[in-house]
């Protein structure tokens, strides 16, 4: 494992010791990794011959500062797990926000056509903007051949991949299952930040998703959404922010099932103050 912080190093790294015909996969995360990070950074090395995986708290995403100053960095714990993956070939990048964000360079604004005005992009102004600007940055700095999503950010997957139709049509965008805890919950970052108690409660955002498919094609979608608002509110500590069904493309919001048509299901809930996502795909088995 080889470690950077400065982007020119990397980059000189990269001109001189990474060849053009070698492929190059990249995983960015914002730290605290857990497994489901692990398993892009994997999939990345199973597919390319070099990773590089960033670790940047990226501070434009972030539409409250509470959240930013709250979000967890664990370099350390970080830099140990990726250690123990099997690969001689790890880069690991762990710039500062002032090694990026300078004089000359700060957060743009995109139009991706409308996907990033829903959902996220309603809730949290100027996310995607934030999450854009520091791609497009990571993009041409890097330049992989692959570069790996999650699915837990769906929309962050969308978006990422309109990005790369209109500025780098080279890079493939690989989308990556969500990994989950036991119970169901979609692994994540801010987990951490949950009671014992909480965390095993909100097992029950998964439990409600899949409930959802389990209705979809049997009860008119007002209908389920009351089911979801009631089974989430229910909880103790638990705030529903939204849930959505929505066209698994343009993203629309749908209150009418078309035939041939992929949906998938969104939700963010407040679990003791923290925010949580989760989607689920929708398509019959
Ligand atoms: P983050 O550090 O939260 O910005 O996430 C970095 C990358 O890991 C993003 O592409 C996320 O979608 C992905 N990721 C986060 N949580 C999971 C999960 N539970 N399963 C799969 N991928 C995830």
């Amino acid at each position: 494992m080889k470690l950077f912080d400065q982007p020119n190093s990397l980059k000189e790294h990269l001109e001189k010791h990474i060849s053009k015909h070698a492929k190059l996969g990249f995983v960015p995360t914002m730290g605290a990794l857990h497994e489901g990070h692990i398993s892009l950074v994997e999939r990345s090395i199973a597919e390319n011959e070099h990773t590089i995986i960033s670790i940047f708290v990226n501070p434009t995403q972030f539409n409250k500062a509470e959240d930013l100053n709250n979000y967890p960095k664990t370099l350390d714990a970080d830099l140990e797990k990726i250690k123990t993956l099997d690969s001689q070939s790890l880069l690991v990048f762990t710039p500062q926000a002032a090694d990026i964000y300078t004089k000359t360079f700060s957060k743009k604004s995109y139009d991706f056509g409308g996907i990033e005005h829903e959902m996220e992009g309603k809730y949290r102004s100027g996310h995607f903007d934030g999450v854009a600007t520091i791609i497009e940055y990571f993009f041409h700095l890097i330049q992989p051949n692959n570069a790996y999503f999650g699915e837990k950010d769906y929309q962050q997957y969308l978006i990422v991949k309109k990005l790369a139709e209109q500025q780098f049509p080279a890079i493939k965008i690989v989308p990556c299952d969500i990994f989950r805890e036991k119970n169901g919950l979609a692994m994540s970052s801010r987990n951490l930040r949950l009671s014992d108690e909480a965390r095993q409660n909100a097992g029950i955002i998964y439990g409600t998703l899949l409930e959802v498919k389990n209705r979809l094609y049997k009860q008119p979608i007002n209908r389920i959404e009351e089911y979801v608002e009631k089974t989430i509110n229910n909880q103790k500590k638990f705030e529903l922010e939204y849930f959505c069904i929505a066209d698994e493309t343009s993203l629309k919001l749908v209150k009418k099932l078309a035939p041939k048509k992929n949906y998938r299901a969104f939700i963010a809930v407040f679990v003791e103050g923290i925010r949580l996502i989760d989607n689920i795909a929708l398509k019959e088995n």
